[in-house]
């Protein structure tokens, strides 16, 4: 039986994948706005202001996708808006049944009114204890890591690397490098990925969202990705025959083979074409061909999204069940940035019993 929206979103759920400047609240937008002047493009309202980041990620263009970033950016430039947003996030993500979270934001992009890059990693860091604690009192535990991106255009990606190390052990769980994946290939930043390697840090790579199989099999074959961010066009490299018979190229058989988690997120996918629609997205092909899938929100804001919504959007086009609900949560728990015995305690203590209270209810 598929579970109703309500089951899902009691069910215990991982996010490897979410951006902070793409989840904010738009009444935060609307009063972080006003202390500094910022000039919105619309602002009358939360919810007007909220429906206007929606159409601009929803339109098709890439330039209205990425100057919604350019506001919910504009905003976090102080140590107390950057920590309050850091806070609502963790607020957020456990409201809505996520028990653990990597967050993830570019600290070069917060530096613009003179913050330094360890401030600004410091101010989302008392964010995230503010929400953690606040989740907890609400009896919702949640445990959320930072992961520190890179942007693939700029070249500060090893001054990051190094950041993501110096705060490995106050709450920093790994690096990652996001922005147009075309004409700025990962084998750009190979000196910081090699330098994380010699750390034995662990770093993802936003890799084969639009960009297709070459950027995946840098990201993996040259700089030693431990996780792919989307990485839906592997798809490119699987054949499905008439007989219904499937066939592996050497890309795709080493990505399942050696378990290199996929952070899909499929609502995100739809918004910018690297998906037709959720029905026709890789991840059902990805999921039952088996390879380690996981469900992800991206942009919560631009998108519109939560886990709930992205988990309930697949049990509608997919006729998933709870089982299936537990394998992508399991699947994400093994794949975190974070200690193996923690991971266990998650899995055996939170994830485990949570479904199963679910499944024999
Ligand atoms: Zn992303």
């Amino acid at each position: 039986m598929e579970p109703t929206r309500e089951q899902v979103r009691s069910a215990p759920k991982v996010l490897l994948h979410d951006h902070l400047d793409g989840g904010l609240r738009p009444a935060t937008i609307l009063e972080l706005s006003r202390e500094i002047g910022h000039v919105l493009p619309v602002d009358t309202s939360a919810e007007a202001l909220g429906d206007w980041f929606a159409a601009a990620a929803d339109s098709g263009s890439l330039e209205r996708y990425l100057e919604t970033f350019d506001h919910t950016v504009a905003v976090m430039q102080n140590g107390p808006a950057i920590a309050r947003v850091a806070r609502e996030c963790v607020e957020d993500l456990a409201a809505d049944g996520v028990v653990y979270a990597e967050v993830r934001y570019a600290p070069e992009q917060h530096v613009e009114q003179g913050l330094t890059l360890d401030e600004v990693v410091a101010a989302v860091q008392e964010g995230f204890d503010a929400g953690v604690a606040a989740a907890t009192a609400a009896g919702r535990p949640i445990v959320v890591r930072q992961l520190l991106t890179a942007m693939r255009h700029q070249a500060r990606s090893m001054e990051i690397a190094e950041l993501a190390i110096a705060w490995r052990d106050r709450g920093v769980a790994g690096f990652d490098i996001a922005g147009a994946e075309a004409g700025y290939p990962p084998t750009r930043h190979l000196d910081a990925f090699e330098y994380l390697q010699r750390e034995n840090s662990h770093f993802t790579i936003h890799a084969g969202e639009a960009f297709g199989l070459p950027s995946i099999w840098q990201a993996i074959q040259w700089c030693g990705a431990d996780r792919l961010g989307h990485g839906v066009r592997i798809i490119d490299d699987i054949t499905v025959h008439e007989d219904g018979s499937v066939e592996l190229g050497g890309l795709a058989s080493y990505v399942r083979d050696q378990r290199i988690p996929l952070e899909m997120c499929p609502a995100s996918n739809v918004q910018t074409g690297a998906a037709a629609s959720i029905a026709e997205h890789p991840i059902g092909l990805l999921t039952e061909l088996r390879f380690r899938v996981t469900v992800n929100t991206d942009n919560r804001l631009m998108s519109r999204t939560s886990m709930t919504s992205e988990m309930a959007a697949l049990v509608e086009a997919f006729g998933y069940g709870l089982a299936d609900l537990r394998w992508f949560t399991i699947n994400a728990m093994k794949s975190a940035f974070l200690p193996f015995d923690e991971r266990l305690a998650i899995i055996d203590g939170v994830i485990k019993p949570g479904y199963a209270a679910l499944i024999d209810a």
